[in-house]
């Protein structure tokens, strides 16, 4: 396994709608060789999530995973591969954080999203989940999905001027929401 290059905002593959996986396909060295990839790279840069396409593989795939001592979580512990994930809404009320991106490195914006959602997909047995996640776990999912989209958290501020460089963030911002996909 290997530490992947993160695509960065302005790189074309982190716009595109990525590519369905095919389930025979999940099972693969290949395939796993990715999965493992992206479990590097996202431990590397210290994120809690990320997008096969951050890596510059235009498939619709993302790993999370929520370390238990995150009290945003819970106390649980959570680590998930997503396959084809397909997201339903399950709550209209709204959740907002101050989102971080390892594609946009250094800043944050504050976000909206709503606060519980379903997700579908593929887990890394090409096997069929569907899991309910609210709260931080259903931002990190929504901004993780997204992805696959080849849409950006920054094209969802809640305002422009909620947007942020971490240093001016931590010296000007009182909330102390954060996350970084
Ligand atoms: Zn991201």
């Amino acid at each position: 396994m290997a530490i992947r290059k993160v695509a960065r905002l302005g790189h074309p593959v982190l716009r595109e709608r990525a590519q369905d996986v095919d389930p025979a396909s999940i099972t693969t060295a290949a395939t796993r060789q990715l999965v493992g990839d992206m479990w590097d790279t996202m431990h590397e840069y210290g994120g809690v999530g990320l997008a096969a396409p951050q890596i510059h593989e235009p498939v619709r795939l993302a790993v999370i995973e929520i370390d238990e001592i995150d009290p945003r979580n819970g106390g649980g512990s959570s680590a998930f591969v997503l396959f084809n994930p397909r997201v339903s809404v399950l709550e209209t009320s709204v959740i907002g954080t101050w989102e971080g991106c390892l594609s946009v490195p250094g800043m944050r914006g504050y976000v909206e999203r709503p606060s519980a959602i379903r997700v579908d997909f593929l887990d890394e047995n090409a096997v069929a989940q569907a899991i309910e996640v609210e709260g931080f776990l259903a931002v990190v999912f929504q901004h993780e999905l997204d992805h696959l989209d080849g849409v950006l958290y920054v094209d969802k501020l809640k305002d422009p001027r909620l947007f942020s460089f971490n240093e001016e963030f931590a010296r000007y911002q009182t909330v102390a929401e954060e996350q970084v996909c």
